[in-house]
């Protein structure tokens, strides 16, 4: 079965063709540690983690990279503003280091609690600054950088590509992007290598280079580490809608001016989790943490189901209503599964429920290949479970596929255990004389007692030694 991606690059649904099946590339932009995920982040990061096992699915052995933005990012995606981790630093008197360390364990706690595989390799930017010193240095060699003032610039005119991706021109790209004008750039969508000289002089974290003592620019680290971890050809690169316009374009420049090729195939962007007030952002402080919605009284997981009633190239509208909705559907939905284990425990499938369960399957694998549809995959599982012409047996093994790909956490849920019988005066009564009747081989009194204690909803099971349990209809 065929897997559909739609391509910012090509604009529409392609059919999704790695370079060296069954290997499949993917590089994911990771989090700015400089506070936590935001939920709406966190959106972003479980569609690329369901990219993943999607591709799984299908058949792919993934090689997923992330990396860990823990220098050089400024408050604006060009390069204006305050330094992201240096701020948080003073804000919090930490170290830009323990800072940084701290939001990513914070990052892949949230992560992990989300039922999200941690991409096969997780990089620290700060731990790459040679491999990103080797890259600047070669797009020096090709003519693509120039130093003013002391920084190294990537000179966009020399691209004729830029903004492809985005479908932009130069001149588009300048105005929506930039807010404050950088008087050292040749055009306005050129962007910083590598600054020595800046208005940070007291930038903590710096290392030596050949243009001096400095630090990275953000957008360097992601050209760099994808190319020395996934090769100089990639499948997929993913990451949220707002990094089209700056970051990935000047990734792409950088990567495809060094390269002198194509550097990605296939461009997959997350549409924004957006609040009633409009966009969820992390510099705009007041966003919501997967811990605030777990202080509400939520799990990850029913955050986790709540993202994927949507498609993830429609924004989302957060509200304390839909995800109380998505509360109810999960318990709904987990009171099912521990229905199934109990009814189910040990019971195995007829032929013809292995060849149902097989097409069953199929058409929820359908609609995770065709562009990830989860609010169908979703509708379709929910017409599996509530479908009480179908075995348990049946309806266990479909949930169990689906939380093999979905991770909704269905395989920890408890058998629901029977519930307990109240006995009566009056049951107590029919059991003796049940017993008696047995025992007297009486069997026709012993069946006669049998229903009557069914229609007082009590069922019999007899056990060895004359023992029964009681079972609740
Ligand atoms: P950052 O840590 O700010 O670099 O962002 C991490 C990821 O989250 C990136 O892929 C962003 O594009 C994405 N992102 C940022 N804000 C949102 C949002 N409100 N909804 C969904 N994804 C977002
Ligand atoms: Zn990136």
């Amino acid at each position: 079965m065929s897997v559909y991606l739609y391509n910012t690059k090509t604009r529409h649904k392609d059919e999704f063709k790695p370079l060296n099946p069954p290997a499949v590339t993917m590089y994911c932009c990771g989090p700015t540690v400089y506070n936590y995920a935001h939920i709406g982040n966190l959106r972003t990061y479980i569609f690329e983690d369901l990219l993943a096992n999607t591709l799984r699915l299908a058949g792919y052995k993934v090689k997923h990279v992330m990396n860990i933005t823990d220098v050089g990012h400024l408050t604006s995606d060009g390069d204006e503003g305050e330094d992201k981790m240096q701020v948080a630093a003073e804000r919090e008197k930490k170290s830009v280091l323990d800072i940084a360390r701290m939001y990513e364990d914070a990052f892949f706690r949230h992560t992990a609690a989300l039922g999200l595989k941690r991409p096969t390799i997780v990089c620290r930017a700060t731990e790459h600054i040679q491999d990103m010193i080797e890259f600047v240095k070669a797009l020096e060699d090709k003519g693509f950088a120039y130093i003013s003032n002391g920084n190294v610039y990537f000179d966009t005119a020399k691209f004729p590509r830029y903004g492809c991706l985005s479908g932009q021109s130069r001149e588009d790209l300048k105005h929506g992007a930039r807010t404050e004008q950088d008087m050292n750039k040749r055009n306005p969508s050129d962007f910083v290598l590598w600054f020595t000289s800046s208005k940070f002089e007291n930038q903590i974290l710096q290392w030596d280079s050949p243009w001096g003592r400095g630090y990275p620019g953000w957008h360097i680290e992601c050209s760099t580490m994808a190319t020395k971890y996934l090769g100089e050809r990639i499948d997929i690169h993913c990451g949220g809608i707002d990094h089209i316009p700056v970051h990935h374009e000047n990734e792409i420049a950088q990567s495809e001016a060094r390269l002198g090729h194509e550097w990605v195939n296939y461009w997959v962007h997350m549409e924004f989790l957006n609040n009633k007030s409009g966009k969820m952002s992390k510099s705009k402080g007041g966003f919501l943490t997967l811990d605030t919605l777990v202080e509400k009284g939520y799990q990850p997981v029913h955050y986790k189901y709540f993202c994927l009633t949507s498609h993830y190239r429609s924004s989302a509208i957060f509200s304390d209503e839909a995800m109380d909705a998505a509360k109810k559907a999960y318990e709904n939905l987990a009171d099912y599964m521990a229905e199934f284990k109990a009814n189910a425990a040990g019971k195995s499938l007829t032929a013809e429920e292995q060849t149902a369960l097989a097409t069953y399957k199929d058409e929820f694998n359908t609609y995770l290949f065709d562009d990830l549809k989860t609010p169908l995959a979703l509708s379709h599982m929910w017409n599996i479970v509530k479908d009480n012409k179908l075995s348990d047996a049946l309806r266990l093994a479909f949930l169990t596929h689906v939380d093999g790909v979905l991770t909704l956490f269905l395989k920890d849920v408890a058998p629901k255990k029977p519930e307990t019988v109240e006995v009566t005066p009056e049951i107590a009564a029919l059991l003796e004389a049940r017993a008696a009747a047995r025992a007297a081989k009486d069997w026709a009194k012993s069946d006669e007692i049998r229903d009557k204690l069914a229609a007082l909803g009590v069922g019999v099971k007899d056990l060895p030694n004359k023992e029964i349990e009681l079972i609740k209809l």
